[in-house]
């Protein structure tokens, strides 16, 4: 059994997915080919928004959304304390100040209520400008948006959606990756829809802020060709990864009614013995993982590991916890719900194709 089984998925999609390579390698534009467009247009139409733009990957989406924010030194952004890696990482890589934030006990998502303290305790402390927040939709549940979307008005901040696990997720009918100012996703293979590499896109219905992405992952193009009007970066999805990821959309909303009835056979098989993810009224989660809690983690995956059942943790260290943010002086404790999902969190496979 695998924990996300991608080799079945390519069995299932071989002759359309091979088709639509060996299509790219007879035209031969590898940069930037009719697909990436095709595909833009595609994921803007699935999302609801009017742009979305294609980059090299999640990260890369995340620091090219705060670029055109102008997220800089001395502002503060807070996001959750219990998340991957990158949403914090990007923060710090502008050189802005993370901020991070405890999680809601029952949907792991950012917490509306600490998120609230934290603003004002930063505003308080005038040392820093607060700037925006970043949720993220943690395990394909999308983040508590009617209140972060309240938070942020009221103090003025903008929204960066984290939809890297999101992806295919909704809340009320309005799809993960249609909140915020920009969202942004992940196209990592393991992610809800990937693709064969890596690749990442940026969604947002503001025609400045697209127009802006377009230069800024373009090495902050012009319109005349060789002149570059500002700092931007290198960041393009390649050609066979949206013509892989077409495919892939297409059999997209088939999977997630797939990892649905996982989800739904996993909650009626579970419940009672471990605590089983809970999809508040009028959410879907696009099942980025399964992930259940229990005090004995470590027991209980070795005991499913000697019957052959991969298990996972996501996640074992909390941001606040990583040796990189150290800088930052937080002290265990200070985020009590995230840190005891670090210690009680593990995941369970997950795929469309699980029998
Ligand atoms: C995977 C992930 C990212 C980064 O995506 P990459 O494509 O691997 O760079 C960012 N945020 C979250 C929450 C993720 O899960």
């Amino acid at each position: 059994m695998q924990f996300i089984d991608l080799e079945a998925q390519y069995t299932h999609l071989k002759e359309k997915i091979d088709a639509r390579i060996h299509k790219v390698l007879d035209h031969g534009q590898y940069i930037m080919g009719p697909e990436v467009k095709e595909l833009e247009e595609k994921l803007a139409d699935y999302v609801g928004v009017k742009h979305a733009i294609t980059c090299a990957n999640g990260t890369d989406a995340l620091t090219l959304a705060m670029m055109v924010l102008g997220v800089k030194k001395g502002d503060a952004v807070f996001c959750p304390t219990f998340t991957f890696f990158a949403t914090a990482e990007t923060i710090a890589y502008e050189e802005a100040t993370p901020i991070f934030v405890d999680s809601d006990e029952l949907t792991f998502n950012i917490c509306p209520v600490d998120l609230e303290k934290r603003i004002q305790k930063v505003i308080a402390e005038g040392n820093l400008t607060p700037k925006a927040i970043i949720s993220v939709d943690l395990f394909g549940l999308p983040a508590n948006y009617p209140e972060l979307e309240s938070l942020a008005k009221k103090y003025d901040l903008k929204l960066i959606e984290d939809a890297a696990q999101g992806f295919g997720g909704s809340l009320n009918g309005k799809m993960a990756g249609s909140y915020g100012d920009i969202a942004t996703t992940s196209f990592f293979p393991a992610k809800p829809l990937g693709c064969y590499g890596d690749g990442g896109a940026i969604f947002t219905n503001s025609d400045e802020y697209a127009a802006l992405l377009r230069s800024y992952c373009v090495h902050g193009k012009g319109t005349d060709k060789y002149d570059n009007v500002r700092i931007g970066m290198n960041s393009r999805l390649d050609t066979i990864q949206a013509a892989v990821l077409l495919e892939k959309l297409a059999e997209f909303p088939k999977e997630l009614i797939a990892r649905q009835q996982v989800a739904d056979k996993y909650e009626v098989e579970l419940k009672g013995r471990f605590k089983t993810p809970v999809v508040p009224a009028g959410y879907t989660s696009s099942w980025a993982q399964y992930t259940v809690l229990d005090d004995n983690r470590d027991s209980v995956m070795e005991q499913y590991n000697q019957k052959g059942i991969p298990t996972m943790v996501y996640y074992r260290t909390c941001m606040h916890q990583q040796t990189a943010f150290t800088y930052l002086g937080y002290i265990n404790g200070d985020f009590p719900v995230a840190e005891n999902l670090a210690k009680n969190a593990f995941s369970l496979p997950m795929h469309p194709y699980l029998k």
